[in-house]
């Protein structure tokens, strides 16, 4: 099968988006923005081996892959829009394709995304590198910077899970329903688009959780500009987790554990107002910790000093 064949195969559908002049099949995609918005272009690189293991099912590395971008989309509270492929595959088998198209376009299918071109290699190993044009109100982007002191610190869902997904995707766990959950939140990540959007409204400064809290929320803080405390009894945790787990472990895997995938952000707005953006975004949101003038993250457990040192996982290191 050539790279046309693959193409044609796999990734031309008829496109069912908006604001396409011309999608797959010429040299370049045309693209229609919307009046009045900025745009946001975001990219990100899967490795096999490296980012998921090499035996995943191609279903769930192609919704990860788009999952991923969907999410630093999130923490923008942008609109997805456009998404263009580029695969690299050391052979073309028709049912690793055929699994990694159908759960490509499952996660662009929930948002309205659509593929609109691309570029197909022969390489040593799978790589996948998805790229998410999104466009939102003019002026309206959520940046990192932006986090004032006084701000309290939030996140949506829960953290943890999808590290530990993993781990017990690599250890092999029986299964059970509390496995399978935490398996799940690896493979199916829910990227926060309608929280990230409702959130634009009042956050001040936001980040998506893919490092892990600890290193993400530092991030967050070091381009506001400001410090910050971390409540560790306030981290919320999911019953799956903590049934399978001691908390200490459980809180190891929600600080450093990475691909979480959630929204951590400032504000200061009022706790009713906070809990109705939740509430109509479909996530929990939890408030667990403070920013303040200075710099670093600080963490306390029950209100006791905590030194945290561990800071995530880092690409190259
Ligand atoms: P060119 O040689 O001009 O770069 P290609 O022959 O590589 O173009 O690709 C032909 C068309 O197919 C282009 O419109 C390109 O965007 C699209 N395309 C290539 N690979 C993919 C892919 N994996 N998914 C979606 N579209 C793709
Ligand atoms: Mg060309």
């Amino acid at each position: 099968m050539d790279e046309f064949e693959i193409i044609r195969r796999y990734f031309a559908r008829e496109s069912s988006g908006e604001g396409i002049r011309v999608g797959i099949g010429d040299d370049g995609a045309v693209l229609i923005p919307s009046r009045d918005c900025d745009l946001i272009s975001v990219v990100d690189t899967l490795v096999s081996g490296i980012h998921f293991p090499e035996t995943l099912a191609p279903a769930d590395i192609g919704y990860r892959a788009v999952a991923v971008n969907l999410s630093d989309i999130a923490a923008m509270g942008a609109r997805p829009r456009w998404m263009t492929l580029a695969l690299t595959l050391a052979n073309a088998e028709p049912v690793w394709l055929d699994g990694f198209a159908r759960g490509l376009f499952e996660a662009a299918d929930e948002h309205a995304l659509a593929l609109v071109g691309g570029d197909t290699t022969r390489g040593e190993q799978t790589v996948i590198s998805v790229q998410i044009i999104a466009d939102v109100d003019t002026g309206k982007a959520m940046l990192r910077a932006g986090a004032q002191p006084g701000d309290a610190i939030y996140v949506t869902g829960t953290v943890g899970d999808a590290a530990a997904g993993l781990s017990i995707l690599q250890s092999g766990l029986p299964r059970s329903d509390d496995v399978d959950y935490l398996i799940r939140q690896f493979t199916r990540p829910a990227a926060r688009i309608e929280a990230g959007a409702a959130i634009a409204s009042i956050a001040h400064a936001a980040i998506d959780l893919s490092d892990g809290l600890y290193a993400d929320l530092e991030k967050l803080l070091l381009a506001s500009g400001v410090a910050g405390s971390l409540e560790l009894a306030d981290i919320p945790l999911s019953s799956q987790l903590t049934n399978l787990m001691h908390e200490d472990d459980a809180l190891r895997f929600a600080l450093a554990g990475g691909d979480d995938y959630e929204l951590c952000f400032t504000a200061s707005a009022a706790e009713d107002k906070i809990a109705d953006i939740g509430e109509s975004a479909g996530v929990a949101i939890t408030r667990l910790g403070q920013v303040l003038e200075g710099s670093g993250l600080k963490c306390t457990r029950n209100g006791d000093e905590y030194d945290y040192q561990d800071a995530g996982y880092r690409h190259f290191n």
